[in-house]
């Protein structure tokens, strides 16, 4: 990937462009496992987002994706999934060093990304209105349109298949697309970049920009020439963007934070849980919206469940992500000691710290896989979103009990059941606060199914076919003939 590193500086995609930012200024790119630069990335001056967003603008007014005939716009998007399978080993190594993540994990987030762009191909092609009667005398039918510009916000946690989530929906719709890249791992996602150029995307219908959240994101959601906001990551910054979205009345999408439990009932499969609690909390190391942060366990079973989570936290394999150790570092130094904080915090607040509890004490960034204990539902530690490999392991008396504390947050992205018992599982599912539920399988469905959260955990849906009508607004066409 030639074009994407030159003289060791990342560039912004601009309309079609690979460019520096206007004034030199760039951020280090970190290995969050060896604490190493790896490279510099060329920020976004406001000049390069001005021609970002006159790009966008040209190429929506052009018709230049919009007008594409249905085939042909799901055409491009196939050869956009192409394209990037076809960069997946090269980018996956980039997305490693940079977020620190197991080698596996990133190659499948590109894979998953170009598996976005197939899905939505399929829809391209088939974004049809309806006829509505209004009896003699009047023809009625509806049109979908895509916004206009849509200007995505992506976080660093899954930075590629993010970005891919909301971008190939909204390019189906045919919708031009700014993308803020996350400044602590932005080369995954210029390496998309790539493969839209490669796959002939018109020029302007896709722009990267790279830049420091609370400048250049700032100033991209605060634009008046802006038709849609995209965003996913943390509360606060949902709140501040949803202020300027208020501002301009722009319609926006919020996939926010969570902090999710998963009820153990006495039924369970406790192989199931524990492969559950494996990837729940302790893959991405934890940096997961949608982590399994709180295990609610029945009381009879709650000594064994919390005993086999110490065992499966101490045996994880630790170290780099090329090594694709089940457990990798956190993202930052500053990560790892917002992390530390919270434990310390929460142990003084009488939580018990079952194992790990601090960082670990080599190069990098890497917390110990940390398992709490006689933690009260209501502490912070058990409200507050940690975003790394921390489990709250908590006791129930009955099953009304774990519903109460699982709904007791101001969040409601995901949540869980384990039980063999279909008439408990469906019971629960539907009594649970949550966007999805998880019945013996924590993270089961995928890019098919929808998924989004309630309360703090956000508004609208991404994923599946439902996600896609978030990218085009209904026109109603009344004829009185
Ligand atoms: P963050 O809110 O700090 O940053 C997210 C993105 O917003 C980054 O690109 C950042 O540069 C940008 N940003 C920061 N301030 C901004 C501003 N004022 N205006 C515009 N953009 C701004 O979040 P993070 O730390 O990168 O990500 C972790 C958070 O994201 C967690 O809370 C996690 O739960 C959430 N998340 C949610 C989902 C989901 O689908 N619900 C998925 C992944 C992560």
């Amino acid at each position: 990937m030639k074009t994407l590193i030159q003289n060791d500086l990342v560039r912004n995609f601009v309309a079609g462009e690979w460019q520096e930012g206007d004034d030199n200024a760039s951020i280090k790119v970190e290995d969050p496992a060896t604490g190493e630069i790896i490279t510099y990335c060329a920020l976004a001056s406001d000049e390069t987002l001005e021609r970002a967003l006159k790009g966008a603008r040209q190429c929506f007014e052009n018709g230049d994706l919009k007008n594409l005939s249905p085939l042909a716009k799901a055409t491009l998007l196939r050869r956009v999934a192409f394209e990037i399978r076809k960069i997946a080993d090269e980018g996956a190594e980039l997305l490693c060093r940079e977020s620190g993540k197991a080698l596996d994990d990133a190659k499948s987030e590109f894979i998953e990304a170009a598996d976005y762009f197939d899905y939505y191909s399929g829809i391209a092609d088939k974004i049809e209105g309806k006829s509505i009667p209004l009896g003699p005398g009047y023809v009625d039918y509806t049109i979908l349109e895509p916004y206009g510009i849509s200007a995505q916000i992506v976080p660093w946690n899954f930075p590629v298949s993010l970005a891919a989530r909301g971008l190939a929906p909204a390019l189906a719709a045919g919708n031009s697309v700014i993308i803020k890249s996350p400044e602590l791992d932005p080369l995954g996602i210029a390496a998309l970049g790539i493969a839209l150029e490669r796959a002939g995307a018109p020029k302007g219908s896709v722009s990267i920009l790279n830049g420091i959240g609370s400048d250049l994101g700032a100033k991209l959601v605060a634009s008046k020439d802006i038709d849609q906001i995209v965003f996913t990551g943390s509360v606060p910054t949902g709140q501040a963007i949803l202020k300027s979205a208020a501002n301009e009345v722009v319609p926006a999408l919020m996939e926010l934070g969570g902090k999710s439990a998963g009820i153990v009932y006495a039924d369970a499969d406790i192989e199931e849980v524990l492969e559950s609690v494996k990837w729940g909390i302790f893959f991405n190391a934890g940096q997961v919206c949608s982590a399994l942060s709180r295990l609610l366990v029945c009381q009879e079973r709650y000594d064994e469940v919390l005993q086999r989570c110490v065992e499966l936290a101490e045996g994880l394999s630790v170290g780099h992500g090329l090594k694709n150790s089940s457990l990798t570092p956190v993202i930052s130094e500053a990560q790892l000691c917002k992390i530390e904080a919270k434990i310390a915090r929460a142990s003084a607040d009488g939580a018990i710290i079952a194992t790990g509890g601090k960082r670990l004490q080599r190069d990098g960034h890497f917390m110990a896989p940390t398992i709490l204990c006689n933690v009260a539902p209501e502490s912070r530690i058990a409200q507050e979103e940690i975003f790394g490999p921390v489990l709250c392991v908590i006791p129930f008396k009955d099953n009304e009990e774990a519903i109460q504390i699982a709904n007791n947050t101001e969040f409601g992205l995901v949540a869980g059941v384990f039980t063999k018992d279909l008439s408990i599982a469906h019971k629960s599912a539907s009594a649970l606060k949550a966007g999805q539920v998880f019945v013996n399988e924590w993270y089961a469905g995928g890019i098919l199914t929808p998924f989004g959260g309630v309360g703090k955990s956000g508004f609208g849906r991404e994923k599946g076919v439902e996600a896609f009508y978030n990218y085009v607004r209904t026109k109603n066409i009344a004829i009185k003939l």
